[in-house]
């Protein structure tokens, strides 16, 4: 028999600087993997889908986007603290570009935008992820590439314990 409350996986899906892209990859996917997934996805704290709410515990937590402000580093580490599992999704996550050009800039440059980094309190530098806080898995791409995200949520679905219905 059909279990009629089957466990979900509990994910939260966040965006940090970046351009939203990898967003745009996740709502693509779901043009095709939708109806299989809303029986083991509950969407929990998800901007893009839903009005956001205060931030629950996850069972993971996909992070997109590098970190460049100090309200940034606070939220993340909020975020790290109430996730299982943290994923970082895309190459801005992963390794800061192309959000992280500035950190590239010559001296000149870097003391032409001073006065931008000071007025919306901005870290000297723009960080990935993991600079902050420990990520368990990483998608690379820009945006992030799909299949890698399809088999880390096959591995997801099995290390939570989630049974899926055949696609
Ligand atoms: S990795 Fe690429 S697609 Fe993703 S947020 Fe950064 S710039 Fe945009």
């Amino acid at each position: 028999m059909t279990d009629p409350n089957p466990k979900k996986l509990r994910i939260g899906w966040f965006s940090f600087t970046c351009c939203e892209d990898s967003t745009i990859m996740l709502t693509e996917l779901l043009n095709e993997h939708f109806f299989a997934w809303r029986m083991h996805l509950d969407f929990v704290n998800a901007k893009v889908f839903r009005k956001s709410g205060p931030l629950e515990q996850l069972d993971v937590a996909f992070v997109e986007g590098a970190i460049s402000s100090e309200k940034q580093t606070e939220k993340l580490k909020k975020i790290r603290e109430s996730a299982t599992k943290l994923v970082a999704i895309g190459s801005c996550a992963v390794s800061g570009f192309p959000s992280a050009q500035r950190n590239l800039f010559d001296e000149t440059t870097k003391a032409e935008i001073q006065p931008i980094l000071k007025r919306f309190a901005y870290l000297p530098k723009v960080l990935r992820v993991n600079e902050i806080v420990p990520v368990d898995a990483f998608v690379s791409g820009c945006p992030m590439n799909t299949d890698q995200f399809l088999v880390l949520m096959d591995k997801l679905f099995e290390e939570f314990g989630i049974r899926k219905n055949k696609e």
